[in-house]
């Protein structure tokens, strides 16, 4: 790793190691197989890693370990106990965040400088789970003759959790399931995926530094076709949390028939992001700007398809323009980087198509659209690119690119702009940029998604959470609600 003199020692140790092996029963456990993966560090092209590569055994192994861990001393932990270590581990990430992002950034291309920035946000996440830890609470009913008899619900964890995760932002995203799954008394098995598994390697290995006793949290590593459908078709694991795509979610849906596991599933997302007329545009361009280039284009909410109001979609195509090209595509390890790789070849090819396509149909470029060359040339870079006159009839204007590509469609009244947001498959996110407050909540009323922003986007407060509706999933992320992936209702009636 020389040419990464920025590396912490601890990242630099970690990253050494031969192989990274799955994470069961606190112990670090080769593949039963024998087999590794190598990853690739998008910024270089060049292989980072060997990973464990899981299969059937290697998941049930965990999956044993992991009931093992239910049923035992951990199940006499008390909600305040459980609350306690989340505090416990916040600490621990605020001390080490640096060496993890240092490792997320190798892993997965994000810059350090954007993934320096989350850190709020998962601390404000664990103190969510925290708070839910100690709030898990049924109610009691008088509903009979009085005196004689009462009835009352409690919340119970349902079990061993099977939580799948993609690539896109592994370090924080893994706190979605590892936070409630801590808080509810449940234990997990988690299957990152192949392209970033380390953060959540090196995060299992933390959990234990902060107390969170063997078996609870198990990591396996592999392919999804092999550990990931393992997991989901494990008859001894109750639930399923995945974050992923909508296609890999409709293959979990069928393999977790075999026990009717419930899943919460997040999956793929094309949001409108609405510019009105009276928008600030001083805000609204880099918000939407960034609202798609942030992570590359690699989140899921990305607000991919940006909405104008036609009698300003000049004067804002100007400014986008001019905002993007201050953007600095760099690698992850770079401080000055604001927008790192993809994630990988196959996903630089796709993005490239996807560019080509919208040529094809007939939108037009108006900035990027390459492969970036020179040094950054065996990186998986692609320039920030901007399509002008989508419709949304084209294949850009409709399909997940996940990709640093941006496209605009003007729009005459607010009525077509919620039209427009509303013909596509997926309901994840969206915004609308107005000064005029009646104008927002048409909007917000009107677009059929699952989180909207008004002059913002991206925030997420965890006590509010944000969840899909259409093919964008189901099951909420954030929210009392995202509990009852965790808890078991059970009805109890007493008689006096
Ligand atoms: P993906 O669906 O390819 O993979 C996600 C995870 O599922 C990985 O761990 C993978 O190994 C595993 N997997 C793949 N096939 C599997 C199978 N047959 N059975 C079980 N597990 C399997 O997604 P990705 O490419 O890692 O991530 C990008 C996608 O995730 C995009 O569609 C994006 O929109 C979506 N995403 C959604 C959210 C959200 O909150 N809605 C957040 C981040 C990413």
């Amino acid at each position: 790793f020389e040419q990464n003199s920025a590396l912490s020692e601890r990242a630099q140790s970690f990253l050494s190691r031969d192989v990274h092996h799955h994470v069961i029963d606190g112990q670090r456990v080769p593949a039963a197989s024998g087999r590794t993966l190598t990853t690739v560090n998008p910024s270089t092209g060049e292989a980072l890693a060997q990973l464990a590569a899981g299969d059937e055994a290697d998941v049930h192994r965990a999956v044993e370990a992991a009931r093992r861990a239910f049923k035992g001393h951990w199940s006499t932990w008390t909600p305040y106990q459980r609350q306690a270590l989340l505090v416990r581990i916040a600490h621990l990430l605020d001390e080490r965040f640096e060496e993890l992002i240092q490792i997320e950034a190798m892993d997965m291309g994000a810059p350090v400088s954007r993934l320096r920035t989350t850190k709020p946000a998962l601390l404000k996440m664990l103190s969510f789970f925290g708070s839910q830890a100690a709030n898990i609470a049924g109610e009691t009913l008088m509903n009979g003759i009085p005196g004689t008899v009462a009835t009352m619900t409690l919340k119970a964890p349902v079990g061993v959790i099977g939580g799948i995760i993609p690539w896109n932002g592994p370090l924080n995203g893994q706190f979605w399931i590892i936070g409630a799954v801590l808080a509810s008394g449940c234990t997990a098995v988690l299957k990152p995926s192949e392209e970033a598994s380390l953060s959540v390697l090196r995060v299992a290995e933390i959990l234990q530094e902060a107390g969170v006793p063997d078996g609870v949290l198990n990591v396996v590593t592999g392919l999804g076709k092999e550990a990931g459908h393992a997991l989901a078709a494990h008859p001894d694991v109750d639930r399923i949390a995945f974050t992923g795509s909508t296609q890999t979610g409709r293959s979990i849906i069928q393999a977790s028939a075999v026990n009717i596991k419930k899943l919460q599933l997040e999956l793929g997302g094309k949001s409108a992001d609405i510019v009105c007329a009276d928008a600030d545009l001083d805000k609204a361009v880099p918000g939407a700007a960034m609202g798609v280039f942030a992570n590359s284009g690699q989140i899921c909410f990305a607000g991919t398809r940006v909405l104008v109001q036609r009698s300003v979609v000049d004067e804002f195509t100007e400014r986008l323009l001019a905002f993007t090209d201050t953007l600095r595509v760099g690698r992850s390890l770079d401080d000055a980087s604001t927008l790192g790789p993809v994630i990988s070849r196959p996903q630089l090819d796709k993005v490239l198509s996807y560019i080509d396509i919208g040529r094809a149909d007939g939108a037009e470029l108006l900035c990027g659209g390459q492969r970036v060359e020179g040094e950054l040339g065996k990186g998986y870079f692609v320039q920030p690119s901007v399509f002008g006159g989508v419709t949304n009839e084209m294949r850009i204007g409709r399909e997940e690119i996940f990709g640093p590509v941006l496209s605009i469609l003007p729009f005459d009244d607010v009525d077509e702009a919620i039209a427009i947001a509303n013909d596509s498959e997926y309901g994840l996110g969206g915004a609308v940029w107005s000064q005029n407050l009646s104008t927002a909540l048409r909007v917000v009323h009107g677009v059929h998604t699952g989180t909207m922003w008004v002059n913002c986007y991206g925030y997420i407060d965890p006590m509010v959470g944000f969840g899909g509706t259409k093919l964008s999933g189901y099951g909420a992320k954030g929210s009392s609600a995202h509990m009852d992936t965790y808890l078991y209702t059970k009805s109890v009636y007493l008689q006096l």
